[in-house]
């Protein structure tokens, strides 16, 4: 159950949904990060490198969606994969965090078996900015920048 090493970011201010995602991320073989806020995502992002971001929308001092776009932009951080967590089913929603460059995208309340899923998805590919084409969620990871930070 052990078998991924791999590391997941879980930038979310609610405890229960932290403690909640946590615990079935640990689960299933993941070590996992907590951050409280945007700021703290960034740092933790910044610092660990983590191999994947699950990124709530609606956190203090910086919002999901900013921190994406610094994370984004910095050069040591763009290849992390990065799933937001956004408290509205909204189209609108979808297509700010492709914008912003989630790679990914749950609208709350998600199963905590559908974030497990949605991380699996990601980290069963051995080569995060080769994406196959047919994929609709997927923003080219590898791409240049549209503008210069
Ligand atoms: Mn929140």
């Amino acid at each position: 159950m052990s078998a991924t090493g791999k590391t997941v970011l879980l930038v979310e201010d609610n405890e229960d949904n932290r403690i909640v995602y946590s615990t079935i991320l640990r689960h299933f073989g993941y070590q996992v990060t907590e951050a409280l806020n945007g700021e703290e995502g960034i740092a933790k992002a910044k610092a660990e490198r983590p191999d994947l971001i699950l990124m709530d929308i609606s956190i203090p001092i910086i919002d999901g969606w900013e921190a994406t776009q610094v994370l984004k932009h910095d050069p040591s951080t763009r290849h992390i994969p990065i799933i937001a967590l956004t408290a509205h089913a909204l189209a609108s929603d979808r297509e700010k965090a492709m914008e912003v460059g989630c790679d990914g995208y749950l609208a709350k309340p998600c199963e905590p078996r559908a974030v497990v899923a949605e991380v699996q998805r990601f980290l069963g590919r051995s080569e995060p900015g080769t994406l196959p084409g047919g994929a609709p969620a997927a923003p080219q990871a590898g791409a240049p920048a549209h503008t210069p930070a």
